[in-house]
C-alpha cells in the first residue's frame, strides 16, 4: 500500500516510524498498556478519557450516513457518538475505531478523514479491542472453531464477525471464515438481472490457508451443507465438500445460520462458515 495522506505521513514523522500500520498499532498497544488487564474486555471508556474524549454518547445515527459512529471536537476535547441501534459488540468495535481517530485529529484539522486514515483506525481499533498478545494467548487456549471464536467474542466483547476476522489474522492454523447471503453478483446487480443465489458476501483466511484465490461471489449448490444451514437457520459441523463451483474441496465445515438487523431494513438472514482442513488430509482433494 502506498501512503500519500499528509496527516498519515506527519503522524509517522512525529512518532519516528516508516510504516503507518506499525505506528498506529504501537500507539494503540501503548494506550492499552496504560490499564493492562489479565482477562475481560479492554477498559475502552477509560482509555478514551486518556485520549481527551470527554463524553461518549449513544444516539441514533441516520442510516443514510452509512457510519456507525463519529467523533467531533468539543470544549478542547472530543465527543464520540455511537449508533445506539447497533448491537453491543459492533458499538465496542466502533468505539475502538473512533478512539484511534484522536491520534490523527491531534496531527491536523481537516474537513473529513481520508480512506487511509479510516483503514488505519480499523487497524488501531482492532488492537485496542482485541490486543494481539493477549488475544493470541487466549485463542491458543480455546482453539480455532466456531465455539472458540464465540469464547473470544465473550472475552473481548467485540462483534462476532470482527472477532472471527481477528482469529484469522492471528492464528497459525489453516482456516477460512466466510459469510454468505442471498445476493446477485455485482455484475448482475449492475444489469438488474439474474436470480439472487446464496453466495459468499465476504471472507477472510488465515496466513496458512492453502487456497489463496478469492471466494467472493462464489455460489453454493442448493443441496450443499451451507445452503441447508442457511435455509434451516441452524448449526451444523461436518466433514463435507463445500458444494460450490469453485474451491469445492473437502473440508471440516462448521456453519451457523443467523439473522442480523441492518438499520431500518429489518432482519437479514445469513450464514457464517468456518472451514478448516480435515485432519490427516492435508490439502489433498482440495483443488481450487
Ligand atoms: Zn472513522
Amino acid at each position: 500500500m502506498e501512503w500519500t495522506d499528509p496527516v498519515v505521513l506527519e503522524l509517522c514523522r512525529r512518532h519516528g516510524g516508516a510504516d503507518p500500520e506499525t505506528v498506529i498499532r504501537e500507539l494503540c498497544r501503548d494506550l492499552v498498556a496504560v490499564c493492562p488487564r489479565d482477562s475481560g474486555p479492554t477498559p475502552l471508556r477509560m482509555l478514551a478519557s486518556f485520549r481527551n474524549v470527554r463524553d461518549i454518547r449513544e444516539a441514533p445515527i441516520a442510516a443514510a450516513t452509512g457510519c456507525s459512529g463519529y467523533i467531533v471536537r468539543e470544549n478542547g476535547g472530543y465527543v464520540i457518538t455511537l449508533d445506539d441501534r447497533e448491537p453491543r459488540g459492533r458499538r465496542v468495535i466502533s468505539l475502538g475505531h473512533e478512539v484511534t481517530h484522536t491520534y490523527f485529529l491531534e496531527v491536523g484539522r481537516r474537513a473529513a478523514a481520508t480512506l487511509e486514515e479510516e483503514h488505519l483506525c480499523d487497524v488501531g481499533g482492532t488492537e485496542l479491542v482485541m490486543p494481539e498478545v493477549r488475544f493470541t494467548a487466549f485463542l491458543r487456549q480455546v482453539g480455532v472453531s466456531m465455539a472458540g471464536i464465540e469464547l473470544c467474542r465473550k472475552e473481548f466483547e467485540g462483534s462476532f464477525e470482527a472477532t472471527a476476522r481477528r482469529v484469522m489474522e492471528l492464528t497459525d492454523t489453516p482456516a477460512c471464515f466466510l459469510i454468505a447471503r442471498v445476493r446477485r453478483t455485482r455484475d448482475e446487480e449492475r444489469r438488474g438481472a439474474g436470480e439472487p443465489r446464496l453466495r459468499v458476501d465476504h471472507w477472510t483466511a488465515s496466513r496458512s490457508w492453502p487456497d489463496r484465490s478469492c471466494y467472493k461471489g462464489v455460489a453454493f449448490a442448493p443441496s450443499s451443507l451451507v445452503a441447508e444451514v442457511f435455509t434451516q437457520q441452524d448449526e451444523r459441523a461436518e466433514l463435507a465438500r463445500l458444494g460450490t463451483n469453485f474451491h469445492d474441496g473437502l473440508y471440516h465445515i462448521e456453519a451457523t445460520g443467523y439473522s442480523y438487523v441492518k438499520g431500518a431494513d429489518g432482519a437479514h438472514r445469513q450464514v457464517a462458515v468456518l472451514l478448516t482442513l480435515p485432519e490427516g488430509h492435508g490439502t489433498r482433494g482440495n483443488v481450487a
